[in-house]
């Protein structure tokens, strides 16, 4: 992470992390998503204690996340996990930090300080007059300083709030002030349709500037949904590209076909599909092509009839009952192709 690595998408899990089998289980969910780096909660030792089972049947990397009590973080280290995330608002006194970084330093894991704008230390609050972005960073970079005077610098840090303004302001600001690699996202997004809006705009205002590291997108809903959503913002900056980019026109009075549908089953039927192909699906032949030139892979339909086009250009026509069938033949066709090359 950092250091012009790839950057990375997170996630957290929603499952009881003592729940060995569902915390599993929707870790192999994230991880097919392309999830690839995951959090968990540890609220208590049962958590802590399931680390070590957890760890033994994942293969992406565990962080712990602690709230409140620093013997929590470093069960969780001796556990088994390869990362920290604690909160400095409520992780207690510095003997406390100083025992919790001895342990990170023993096990050779990285800490990340994660601020939120929800639960600043009290000083800072009355210094700033609420939990502002000057705050948030006060409160990252003094935590820095007390792990770095510990002589601890594997650290990543991540300053969200729930809104977007302040989130940019204080990522911008934190990045003036260090060069440690940034965990960027919005808190507490909400759901889906505000998450989505308030992450893309958040993180992907900060990606374009060329802050963040790694991200997460925060969302009421399976945390599945997020990893989907933080590819869609790298690729829509065209920071990454993971599976198939679908280009759908919004229908307008030509369209003779159930594109909306069309659409979903295509969708769902390529949610595995890592394979980086631009599919255009259009809904009428007459202009379809020609509006989706870029596409590596086309269809449309109209009038009984299906036509397939690759870049703009008609391949065949088909009957338009078989459009979805034909689409995934295309992609296969695609995929196969690009691994023979
Ligand atoms: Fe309308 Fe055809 Fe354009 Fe879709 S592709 S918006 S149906 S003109």
């Amino acid at each position: 992470m950092g250091d012009g690595a790839p950057i990375s998408v997170q996630s957290m899990t929603n499952t009881k992390t003592d729940d060995v089998a569902a915390t599993v289980a929707q870790i192999g969910q994230l991880s097919r998503a392309g999830c690839e780096i995951v959090r968990v909660a540890v609220p208590d030792q049962a958590a802590a204690d399931a680390i070590a089972r957890i760890k033994q049947a994942i293969d992406i990397p565990l962080i712990a996340d602690i709230h409140f009590d620093y013997r929590l973080a470093i069960a969780s280290a001796r556990a088994g996990a390869d990362g920290l995330r604690f909160n400095p608002g409520n992780i207690g006194s510095a003997t406390n930090v100083r025992a919790l970084v001895d342990c990170a330093k023993d096990c050779g894991i990285p800490i990340r300080i994660g601020v939120n704008a929800g639960s600043l230390e009290k000083d800072i609050l009355e210094k700033y007059d609420g939990a502002t972005a000057r705050g948030m960073v006060e409160s990252a970079m003094r935590h820095v300083d007390l792990l770095q005077d510990f002589d601890f610098h594997n650290i990543k840090i991540s300053i969200k709030a729930s809104d977007v303004p302040r989130t940019i302001e204080a990522y911008r600001l934190l990045s003036q002030q260090t060069d440690l690699p940034l965990h960027v996202g919005v808190t507490e997004a909400g759901s889906l349709y505000s998450g989505i809006v308030k992450s893309a705009l958040g993180i992907g205002s900060l990606l374009a500037e060329g802050i963040g590291d790694t991200l997460r997108v925060s969302l009421t809903r399976d945390p599945v949904e997020e990893v989907r959503v933080g590819y869609e913002i790298l690729r829509a900056l065209g920071i990454r590209h993971r599976g198939p980019e679908i280009i759908s026109c919004p229908t307008c009075g030509r369209c003779e076909i159930p594109l909306f549908d069309i659409v979903e089953r295509v969708e769902k039927a390529l949610l595995t599909c890592t394979t980086p192909v631009k599919l255009a699906i259009m809904g009428c032949v007459v202009n379809g092509p020609g509006e989706a030139r870029e596409a590596d892979i086309g269809v449309a339909g109209g009038r009984g009839v299906g036509i397939l086009f690759k870049k703009g250009q008609v391949i065949k026509k088909f009957p338009e009952d078989q459009l979805v069938d034909v689409v995934l033949e295309a992609v296969g066709q695609f995929e196969r192709q690009l691994a023979s090359e």
